[in-house]
């Protein structure tokens, strides 16, 4: 057997202000085949990862492709996408015959003339391998499952958890079903309810966690193989911006539709009631500065790089130092050249510098203030689950008591080290504030003795009706009040 794997992967926020460029994923991830490291997946990579370390046990070669992903921005630029597709699609004839394919993407990249690169990429990889190769698809659940994907791919699995810690369980999962398809002992159906919603469906929350659970508990019986929630992606202007439900059932449509169905019905029952409670930034410092125990972790979701947002929003930080908070430490705060202004000063030095608010109105304005470099350290990482990000060079500089941590490569606060890189031990904080939906919470919910979420001015509204979509199928909750939800394939 002779399996291929390669991975494309972005979120694509086609409201944000950044763009994004081949040079975003040769920042983040830009492995050519042989490339990808052995000690863990990186973002979207995890199919590529479980594949090599199975091949040889389960007795199939594995053709790696490249491995390409981006941290979340604006679209993609439209001749970079064709590059690596290109590429991709060109070690994919190369490696023919093939018995089946492995992609990890994420689901929401949209490029400059495509709105649905992921359908784009999947139709174009069955024309070149014909409708027996068994094609396998890993996704976030931010994603767009549109119907050109379902129509081109065999067997479609997303992460369930979000924050996203089962990467690699659910890549495991795909290449079984993969593997026992190719071997006779199942046949793959798909099906998939459409929602006709847009909603946040964090895990750690008891609706959502339950289910999960419960959707957990349906697969690997009653020829029920695979199912997943598709959340998606609120800011990106495309048509096939929804929620929806995908089940994979063996050989049994019937079975499949009446599944995706019924959990579709329960996922609409659930409309506005999975997301927690948000504070406005004064609120939220104020009550986590009040509150009796430390650690609290306050959040700033709509300023998470993961969702595409600049990362440089510094009305939070404003209000730490209004407060004149103790013990408080704040990141990632997206600004490169502080951060080499930082290195050029050195440690230890008080100097005067302006950063944050930088790249869009809602960046808010940059901090001008005395601060004290209080570390730097060259090509961080921090963990997430089982993959690795990469940080960048880092610097720490203070702020009276609050310390602040400046990033080169942009991304969301997901581990710990973000602060442990800079000698910032978070359990003896007071307060840490995190740019981040939901993912900080696999490392800081451990450690926090209070979360808070606030919303702040930065990009990424939690209230949809303020994004100006014009693509989007209508209609849609809580765009309209009336929907139409139903089985679509
Ligand atoms: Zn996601």
């Amino acid at each position: 057997m002779r399996l291929f794997s390669a991975t494309i992967a972005t979120e694509t926020n086609t409201f944000s202000p950044l763009p994004t460029s081949i040079d975003g994923f040769k920042e983040s991830v830009f492995l050519r085949p042989g490339e990808h490291p052995e000690d863990a997946p990186r973002m979207c990579t995890a199919p590529l990862f479980v594949a090599r370390q199975r091949a040889a046990a389960e007795g199939f070669t594995l053709i790696e492709g490249s491995c390409f992903a981006a941290s979340p921005a604006g679209s993609v630029n439209r001749a970079d996408y064709e590059f690596m597709r290109d590429e991709v699609l060109d070690q994919l004839r190369a490696a023919l015959p093939l018995d089946g394919i492995l992609f990890g993407l994420h689901g929401a990249m949209v490029a400059h003339g495509y709105d649905d690169v992921e359908g784009d990429l999947l139709e174009r990889a069955r024309a070149i391998v014909g409708p027996k190769c068994v094609i396998g698809v890993e996704y976030d659940p931010h994603c767009h499952m549109t119907l050109k994907r379902v129509r081109n791919a065999d067997i479609i699995i997303c992460y369930k958890e979000f924050p996203h810690t089962d990467v690699v369980d659910r890549a495991e999962d795909l290449l079984t079903l993969v593997l026992r398809t190719l071997r006779g002992e199942v046949k793959p159906v798909m099906s998939l309810y459409d929602c006709r919603q847009i909603g946040s469906y964090p895990t750690t929350l008891p609706l959502m966690r339950g289910f999960v659970d419960r959707m957990m508990a349906l697969e690997g019986k009653d020829g029920i193989l695979s199912v997943s929630a598709i959340h998606c992606f609120p800011y990106a202007d495309v048509a096939e911006l929804t929620g929806r439900i995908l089940v994979v059932a063996d050989g049994d449509k019937t079975k499949a539709d009446a599944l995706a169905t019924r959990l579709g019905e329960e996922f609409v029952s659930m409309r506005g009631k999975t997301m927690p409670e948000f504070f406005s930034p004064g609120v939220g410092v104020r009550t986590g500065i009040d509150f009796n125990d430390a650690p609290v972790v306050i959040a700033d979701p709509a300023d998470n790089a993961g969702g595409g947002a600049p990362s440089d929003n510094t009305t939070i930080l404003r209000e730490l130092m209004a407060a004149d908070a103790q013990d408080a430490a704040i990141g990632p705060i997206w600004d490169p050249i502080a951060v080499k202004l930082c290195f050029d000063a050195g440690l230890g030095a008080r100097f005067p510098l302006r950063f944050g608010g930088k790249i869009g109105p809602a960046s808010g304005q940059p901090v001008d203030a005395m601060v004290e470099v209080t570390a730097l350290a060259r090509d961080c990482w921090q963990s997430f689950g089982p993959t690795k990000v990469t940080l960048g060079d880092c610097a720490a500089v203070r702020i009276g008591g609050i310390d602040i941590v400046l990033i080169t490569n942009r991304t969301q606060a997901l581990g710990l080290e973000l602060f442990t890189n800079l000698g910032i031990d978070p359990l003896t904080r007071k307060l840490l504030v995190v740019k981040s939906t939901n993912h900080f919470m696999a490392a800081f919910g451990p450690i926090a003795k209070k979360v808070i979420y606030v919303e702040s001015d930065a990009p990424l509204a939690r209230d949809y009706t303020k994004l100006t979509y014009t693509k989007i199928q209508r209609p849609i909750w809580p765009l309209d009040a009336e929907t139409s939800p139903g089985l679509i394939f």
